[in-house]
């Protein structure tokens, strides 16, 4: 009787062991692992490169201004000397000493924009690059998503199909040797029948002497295997 009974639940652990496997491919897709990787990675080199670009640009401007304060202060502080309103020597010193100092600092200015300005056209280059880099990748963590998402939803709804003729396979089946089929599944990785194939178990392939055979067949009592522990059956034809 027993060995009819698994030979019934042996068709629902077909049917259990393909939702399994077919959970296990859904649970072991890659939701795009390397193409994030890649995209945060260009995402990062572009930030730097707009930082950088944004940097030299501000301090050419800043320096631009600067220069042109500078300039206008020269200019008046000239003015201021020539005009004849300045009356007395250490003025006129003072004043020779403050528009030395101006150039000087000019001098550094303008030094440093010439510098900048050679600085911009590869900063520019560099920071449209990383944006071209950018959107390649972007592309790139799109299309495989799409690809995952599709593959991913394919899975699912063939997985929902088997879920849905659990029930029906069901039918017929002894509830208590199910129920022990069931107990025995959770803690033998998802099978718990394995049928005797030659003489030895189908899973772990571990002899089955004549006696178990025999007393398989006879369907008193449920046998397991001596190597793996589940339930054994013999396919009845
Ligand atoms: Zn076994």
């Amino acid at each position: 009787m027993f060995n009819a009974a698994l030979n019934r639940i042996a068709k629902v652990q077909k049917l259990d062991i393909a939702i399994l496997e077919l959970q296990r491919r859904i649970d072991h897709l890659d939701p795009g692992r390397a193409a994030t990787k890649a995209r945060d990675e260009t995402l990062e080199a572009f930030h730097q490169a707009e930082s950088r670009l944004k940097a030299v640009r501000g301090e050419l401007t800043d320096l631009e201004l600067e220069q042109k304060k500078i300039e206008a202060k020269i200019k008046s502080e000239n003015d201021r000397l020539y005009s004849g309103g300045v009356y007395n020597a250490k003025d006129a010193d003072a004043i020779d000493r403050e528009v030395k100092n101006l150039k000087a600092r000019l001098g550094d200015i303008d030094a440093r924009i010439l510098e900048l300005w050679e600085e911009l056209p590869p900063a520019e280059e560099a920071a449209k690059t990383a944006e071209i880099d950018l959107a390649e990748k972007e592309a790139e963590l799109s299309k495989y998503l799409e690809k995952y998402a599709s593959v991913k939803a394919e899975l699912e709804q063939k997985l929902a199909q088997l879920q849905e003729m659990r029930p029906k396979a069901l039918e017929g089946a002894d509830p208590s040797v199910l129920a022990k089929y069931e107990r025995m599944r959770k803690a033998h990785g998802g099978i718990g029948l394995a049928k005797v194939d030659n003489d030895e178990c189908e899973i772990c392939r571990a002899r089955v002497p004549k006696p178990l055979k025999d007393a398989i067949l006879s369907g008193v009592d449920l046998e397991t295997c001596e190597g793996c522990g589940r339930y054994l059956y013999i396919e009845l034809s």
